[in-house]
């Protein structure tokens, strides 16, 4: 049912279902719901491929970005969640279609090592970690990711390298996070693209505007990931038919249905579902930096993971080594710390011991602040498949519906709007 120009723009992503109701691209007006990434580009792209439908926009805080947020102090520069984004066309045709494509670069290929710390030890990820999982637990987990509903651990049978790999991205232990909704692929989660993987990755990686982000690279806005939310704002303020209303009340389709006086089949609810079963997992974001020289025995690099629940960081990234653009002063190194609220008493100084010990000296921070909290959404095993279901009246996205990325959230908006150019 998808062409081929289909999967060459959204590859994978295509694997996911799109949770949209029947009568949504027959709306007469739509009032999209959420101004974090997901409802700015869903409002973006739909309002920019058809200027004669109204779009209202309406969100609950008086801020736009949800989640994104970028931190500066003097010339500390830090994210408090998504820092860069992995290559996919549509981020990339996103920040083209904003006219942002001198403020977005590629992340610096010197700064591309990546460590676990796996019994105390750190060690490099590399294709050869692939042997700390063992041919046995390797085969057991190709069995695995074919049948049901698997979780990230059935199919990476090493608990630590696992764990690392989701408290990287979704801030959970490895069992506890569903495998189709990270890596549909991997899984043979949803339908086939119908030409080889090979033929088909060159055909997307021939589709980027901007430029063709190298093999396992990363790409960054200059001013921080925040700099997209401003663009999407600054191009939907200039769109005659969007209207944006923030600190609104309403907390749910039903609410707004009736506060605004339209059909639950024009609204689109880009917040994360109202009582969704599934919870989520806080944690805590800290800059830290230092002079160069104090921290010279630290390499250059993407960061470190640490599995281990009894230390309170998960995760150490080096901020100011990994962007293109500079994210500390001059003569010094920025740090960000990712520490799970499951594994942290509270108190500051406990994660200043842990960093210390991690990095395995004493060296004295110039800056060491925490930047905020986030919570991120739990995906347990089974989440994709029962997004299946869904079945109401309203369409749903945004990352509990689409992945937990921003490609994700970007293409899923694309997605949506192509359904009102049909
Ligand atoms: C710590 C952290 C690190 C991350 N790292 C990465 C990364 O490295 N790479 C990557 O690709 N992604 C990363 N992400 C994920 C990425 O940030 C998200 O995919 C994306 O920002 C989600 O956008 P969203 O609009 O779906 O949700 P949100 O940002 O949660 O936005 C939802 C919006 O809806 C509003 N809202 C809620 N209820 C209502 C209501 N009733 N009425 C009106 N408005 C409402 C909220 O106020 C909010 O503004 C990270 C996230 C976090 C938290």
């Amino acid at each position: 049912m998808y062409t081929l120009e289909d999967w060459i723009r959204h590859g994978d992503e295509l694997r996911r279902p799109l949770l949209v109701s029947q009568e949504l691209h027959e709306s007469d007006s739509l009032t999209i719901v959420g101004g974090g990434l997901s409802g700015l580009s869903i409002a973006f792209r739909i309002g920019s491929a058809r200027p004669d439908l109204p779009i209202k926009l309406l969100e609950k805080s008086n801020r736009l970005g949800g989640v994104i947020k970028t931190w500066r102090q003097g010339e500390w520069v830090c994210d408090i969640s998504v820092n860069a984004v992995r290559p996919h066309p549509s981020f990339w045709r996103l920040v083209d279609d904003l006219g942002m494509e001198d403020s977005f670069s590629p992340s610096r290929e010197s700064a591309s090592s990546r460590w676990v710390i796996l019994q105390g030890g750190k060690h490099r990820l590399s294709s050869s970690t692939i042997f700390k999982i063992g041919l046995f637990g390797f085969l057991r987990g190709l069995i695995n990711s074919r049948k049901g509903s698997p979780s990230v651990y059935d199919i990476l049978r090493n608990k630590e390298i696992a764990d690392a790999m989701t408290l990287g991205i979704v801030n959970d232990k490895a069992e506890r996070v569903d495998a189709n909704f990270l890596f549909p692929r991997l899984t043979g989660f949803g339908v086939n693209p119908p030409i080889g993987n090979r033929k088909m990755k060159k055909m997307i990686t021939d589709s980027y505007p901007i430029f063709i982000p190298k093999k396992g690279s990363l790409a960054s806005m200059d001013g921080g990931m925040e700099d997209i939310i401003h663009g999407l704002n600054d191009a939907l303020s200039e769109m005659n038919n969007v209207d944006i209303i923030k600190e609104v009340n309403e907390k749910t389709p039903d609410e707004v249905s009736s506060a605004y006086g339209v059909p639950l089949s024009s609204i689109i609810w880009a917040s994360g579902l109202p009582n969704r079963e599934a919870g989520e997992s806080s944690l805590s974001v800290f800059a830290v930096g230092y002079p160069k020289e104090e921290v010279n025995e630290v390499e250059l690099g993407y960061g470190t993971l640490i599995p281990d629940p009894n230390i309170p960081i998960s995760g150490i990234l080096h901020e100011s080594d990994i962007h293109s653009s500079d994210r500390a002063p001059d003569g010094h190194r920025l740090f960000r710390l990712m520490v799970p609220h499951t594994r942290w008493d509270g108190d500051d100084q406990t994660v200043k011991d842990a960093l210390s010990n991690l990095i395995g000296f004493e060296a004295a921070p110039v800056i060491f602040q925490k930047i905020g909290e986030r919570a991120i959404p739990r995906y347990p095993p089974g989440y994709l498949s029962s997004l299946l279901d869904h079945q109401e009246r309203f369409s749903y996205a945004g990352w509990t519906a689409s992945g937990v990325s921003v490609t994700h959230v970007v293409d899923e908006a694309e997605r949506i709007s192509e359904l009102f150019m049909q």
